[in-house]
């Protein structure tokens, strides 16, 4: 055995790219031995006799063939499940942060731009960033509502080819003013660009655009198993006219979704009934958390329509470390954004998790 030759070590700061370089890389928190409450994950997991059918399938499945047409079936599957109008067509990612990627390499024609709301989902202006289009990021008004006049100003500006709008968003898990929208999806088409209505969190919202969409043919509807309850399985869908989501479609890698991404995903399709109940439960949970948090003296709660509810409390870090001692992890996202400051980012768990979540706050505080 001889020592690697020393002269032959890549030159990293050379060859990696500046911007990345220094960036950081997406963090994602220790949570060994604690209450999970950082990511929005759907705190039920499937009832063991449906555990035991799925392995089956799975376990039958020629893992030794590449994905095949199988995939169509879950296309057609998630189809009809989201209810997707005609003359639509439907492509599948690697959960809705690498249709997110597809969507900025597919548009990065020299001088483009991304533009979305914030505080808003990190992913946005970091699929932006790493293609190397500009991102334009304009602040919502202090209670978290579109602030109309800046989102017009700013599509008249930089004529954006994609508008982001999350609905609802995250982490502020809140609707938008209806009529808003349409102002923005309207001025968006009359400049040629895009709007992408991102639904990550439909399961939980009392809303959804998808009965608008089939009005316009510059609007793209992007959705998730992961909110679901599919977070390991890595599912998104984006639906849009055809002729753009065939255009999209030619930048996605062929075998994107794995054998057994897709034969998850069928299988919890085929149960819909038992996710379904899963997010009534944390509907109700949900109503039950805001009210508590909503008495909590030097706790403000914003009133969700997904499975998260955003509060803000006299010191975030404190809360957040002491939470954190006893065993509860939620997201400090008071540094993201001037707009949340001293906030924290709560998902909804089952109620015992609540219960113990809600007495980590309070001594937390
Ligand atoms: C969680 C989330 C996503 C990404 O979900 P995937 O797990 O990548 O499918 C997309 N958009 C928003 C707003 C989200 O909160």
């Amino acid at each position: 055995m001889t020592a690697p030759d020393s002269t032959s070590a890549p030159r990293l700061k050379k060859l990696i790219r500046q911007d990345v370089q220094s960036m950081h890389a997406y963090a994602i928190q220790d949570s060994a031995g604690m209450i999970k409450l950082d990511a929005m994950e759907n705190p039920h997991r499937l009832p063991a006799a449906l555990q035991a059918h799925l392995g089956q399938r799975l376990g039958a499945l020629a893992l030794n063939r590449y994905p095949d047409g199988r995939i169509d079936d879950l296309r057609h599957a998630l189809a009809d499940y989201a209810g997707m109008p005609e003359g639509f067509d439907i492509m599948l990612g690697n959960g809705s942060d690498e249709l997110i990627g597809l969507l900025a390499m597919a548009c990065d024609v020299p001088g483009a731009s991304i533009l979305a709301p914030e505080p808003g989902f990190v992913m946005y202006g970091m699929s932006a960033k790493l293609q190397g289009l500009t991102f334009i990021g304009v602040p919502l008004t202090a209670d978290f509502e579109l602030d109309e006049a800046a989102m017009l100003a700013a599509i008249a500006q930089h004529q954006p080819s994609i508008t982001y709008l999350a609905y609802p968003n995250n982490p502020t898990a809140n609707l938008w003013d209806d009529a808003v929208i349409e102002k923005i999806i309207n001025a968006v088409g009359a400049q040629g660009g895009l709007v992408v209505m991102d639904e990550a969190y439909q399961p939980f919202s009392s809303k959804s655009y998808i009965d608008r969409i089939a009005k316009h043919r510059h609007v793209l509807l992007l959705r998730t198993l992961s909110k679901f309850g599919l977070a390991g399985v890595r599912i998104g869908y984006l639906m849009g006219p055809k002729a753009l989501i065939a255009e999209i479609d030619k930048v996605r890698p062929p075998y994107n979704i794995s054998v057994l991404n897709y034969e998850c995903a069928l299988f919890a399709l085929e149960h819909g009934d038992v996710f379904a109940s899963q997010a009534r439960e944390l509907v109700a949970q949900r109503a039950l958390l805001l009210a508590a948090l909503s008495a909590m003296k030097g706790v403000k709660a914003w009133k969700s329509d997904a499975n998260m509810i955003l509060v803000r409390v006299p010191d975030a870090a404190k809360t957040f470390e002491g939470m954190k001692q006893r065993k509860v992890l939620v997201k400090n996202v008071s540094k993201m954004h001037p707009l949340l400051a001293n906030c924290l980012r709560v998902t909804v768990g089952t109620a015992e998790e609540n219960v113990q979540m809600l007495a980590a706050l309070e001594k937390s505080l």
